[in-house]
């Protein structure tokens, strides 16, 4: 078992398979951004792979794919296929923009992956184009009906409120989600890089006071997931609202994982800047099982107590797809 100096056990770890996006959200990669990581320092799929086996043999259960965006790494699936095989692995799930995903929903299915979150910061067109800086939303609507007709269940679909800009998007994205029965799961902007810095979020603890009885919601522990999210379902059950605050109400006493970068780096939290490089290591012509496990066990002693969002607002230069979000 991984369990840190505070006592938290670490059995969920999230993979960047690339640093790469082809949108330009305003709260991530900024516009004209060019200095990503360059292919001989990806991770490949192998590698990918040995570090998962190492960390389930450590007792993790959970992995997410993620990025960048995760699907313009080419043969995804393999990589999904490879993962699920590794004994001990019980939840393989990714997070993807979808602009991608009618062409790969089914692969992706067959190949063993076992859930979806979709990221869609509105249902307006023009404000997709706003937010993300591509005029894609009927690219990323039919990836996540691709998805719904190629069996993913419980869907959860991931929205960033931002103050002004898609607040307004609020009800009706509420609504296409108990129409397509789509969990919704809003997160708090975190001031990471310049970008994440000069967006204004909603702080959704006040939001959840506003429309708790709007929708009759009652706490809810039915929701599958490795994730920081708190949820809420309607009382008859056609509504479910997870929420992610980690401005409004931090949740670091409970984080369980840590983040693999797409050049091998572990990212102990989103919101410092500890960090172990792990690629010179399993590079190395003599690197062991032992020696890949022993590194693991030093990074995770390195997990802060906490993020320092707050105190420390423009600590994180890195923007979150740099980490992996
Ligand atoms: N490209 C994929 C996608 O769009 O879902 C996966 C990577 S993306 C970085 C993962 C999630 O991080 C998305 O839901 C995105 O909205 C969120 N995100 C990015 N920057 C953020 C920030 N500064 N604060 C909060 N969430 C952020």
């Amino acid at each position: 078992m991984l369990v840190d100096q505070f006592g938290r056990t670490i059995d969920y770890v999230r993979i960047s398979v690339t640093d790469k996006c082809d949108l330009r959200c305003t709260y991530c990669i900024p516009e004209g951004f060019r200095d990503f990581e360059v292919p001989q320092n990806w991770l490949t799929f192998d590698e990918i792979a040995l570090i998962a086996r190492n960390f389930t043999e450590l007792g993790v259960k959970r992995f997410r794919l993620t990025g960048g965006e995760p699907l313009l790494r080419k043969d995804l699936p393999q990589l999904v296929e490879i993962i699920k095989k590794i004994p001990g692995v019980e939840d393989l799930s990714m997070t993807t923009n979808a602009t991608q995903l009618s062409k790969h929903a089914v692969a992706l299915r067959n190949a063993g992956l076992d859930r979806l979150n979709i990221s869609l910061d509105g249902l307006s067109t023009s404000v997709i184009k706003e937010i993300t800086g591509l005029n894609c939303f009927n690219k990323v609507y039919d990836g996540i009906m691709a998805a719904k007709d190629a069996g993913f269940e419980q869907i959860k679909i991931n929205m960033v409120p931002m103050l002004n800009i898609n607040d307004n998007q609020i009800e009706p994205m509420i609504q296409f989600c108990i129409d397509n029965d789509f969990i919704l799961r809003m997160i708090e902007v975190m001031p990471m890089g310049h970008t994440g810095q000069q967006t204004q979020g909603k702080n959704l603890s006040d939001f959840l006071r506003q429309i708790y009885h709007k929708y009759d919601l009652i706490e809810s522990t039915e929701v599958r997931g490795g994730g920081p999210a708190r949820y809420w379902k309607s009382k008859d059950g056609k509504f479910t609202l997870g929420l992610i605050t980690p401005i409004s109400q931090h949740f670091c006493e409970t984080c369980n994982r840590v983040r693999l970068s797409v050049d091998g780096t572990l990212f102990m939290c989103l919101g410092q800047n500890d960090d172990y490089a792990l690629r010179d290591l399993i590079r190395s012509p003599d690197c062991t099982d032992e020696a890949i496990k022993s590194a693991i066990y030093e990074a995770i002693n390195l997990k802060p107590k906490k993020h320092e969002f707050i105190e420390d607002d423009t600590k994180i230069t890195r923007f979150m797809s740099m980490t992996g979000g």
